[in-house]
């Protein structure tokens, strides 16, 4: 059997067309969506990723600034452009491009972003409300959130399924932790003190991995039709980006996200997305 590819750039495509009306929608009423990246040192894995959003932020016709510091820049210096985003009526959405250099504390700047533009959900507020499902006018990680767009496309049922989620960062494993839960779903986390993770993804139907190491996931660890979702983006000795789950592994399950063209342009489309919905609910527009 070979797995069905999910194809995150098809799905990410049809999302696009649609960002696009609502995004026409909002400027006839006078509200330019405002997206605002913050970027500090020169990693080049983030460079791409930043001219990625930069690129489909503008074919979206957003007010899109990309403000780059350099890698010695001051928690004071980078708070205070988190600051000036923070009361800018023309940005609506904030993103602090992940890694910061090590000198900087990630927690500290994420914590300074106004909740209502934390534009990747990963303030305690809104991470809250998610895991709470209380309120719905907050944002949500984008790459979990894509990851549920794609489940939807491909009419992956969720509802009573067993699904092991490997990794619990706050930027994936928590959020989609919380995202499948309230989809009904049984959800076993599993992450670097996992004992026998091997027993586990055997009896996943649906397998999500966002870990960042290259084979993590064999073939002999799926069972046969499950969908495995493959959010890691490693480098590997020549240079190519490949993900978490291993050669072979199509082989066996039914559905299967490839790396790259799987949860990479999910997560930008949903960037776009999300920023249009904050954009609307600042000022009180409606996007639907
Ligand atoms: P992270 O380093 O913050 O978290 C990694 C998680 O993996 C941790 O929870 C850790 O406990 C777990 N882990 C480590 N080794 C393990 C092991 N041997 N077995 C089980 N669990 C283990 O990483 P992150 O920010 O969540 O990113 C994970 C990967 O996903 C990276 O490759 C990153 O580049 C990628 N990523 C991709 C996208 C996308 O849009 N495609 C978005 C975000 C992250």
């Amino acid at each position: 059997m070979t797995a069905i590819k999910m194809d995150g750039r098809a799905v990410a495509k049809q999302l696009n067309e649609q960002l696009a009306q609502q995004s026409m929608t909002l400027m006839q009423q006078g509200v330019i969506p405002g997206l605002a990246v913050i970027v500090v040192g020169d990693d080049p894995a983030s460079a791409i990723y930043v001219r990625n959003k930069e690129r489909k932020a503008s074919k979206l016709h957003f007010n899109s600034v990309v403000k780059r510091l350099s890698a010695d820049a001051t928690q004071e210096e980078v708070l205070a452009l988190v600051q000036h985003y923070n009361v800018d009526p023309e940005i609506h959405a904030i993103l602090v491009q992940s890694p910061l250099p090590k000198h900087l504390d990630e927690e500290t700047v994420m914590m300074a972003i106004d909740p209502k533009k934390d534009v990747d959900g990963l303030h305690p507020e809104n991470l809250g409300q998610l895991y709470a499902q209380v309120g719905d006018h907050y944002p949500i990680a984008c790459t979990p959130k894509g990851i549920m767009t794609l489940l939807n496309a491909y009419k992956i049922s969720l509802s009573g399924k067993h699904v092991v989620m490997i990794g619990r960062s706050r930027l994936v494993g928590k959020p989609l932790l919380a995202l499948l839960n309230n989809a009904n779903a049984t959800v076993t986390l599993a992450h670097r003190h996992t004992e026998n993770l091997k027993a586990l993804t055997q009896t996943a139907d649906i397998i999500v991995v966002a870990v960042g190491q290259i084979n993590l996931v064999t073939r002999d660890m799926v069972k046969p039709g499950a969908v495995v979702i493959d959010v890691g983006m490693n480098r590997d000795d020549s240079g190519h980006l490949t993900g978490d789950v291993a050669a072979g592994v199509d082989q066996v399950a039914g559905y299967l996200t490839p790396v790259p063209g799987g949860v990479g342009p999910m997560t930008i489309a949903t960037l776009m997305q999300q920023t249009i919905q904050l954009a609307a609910w600042q000022t009180g527009q409606a996007v639907n």
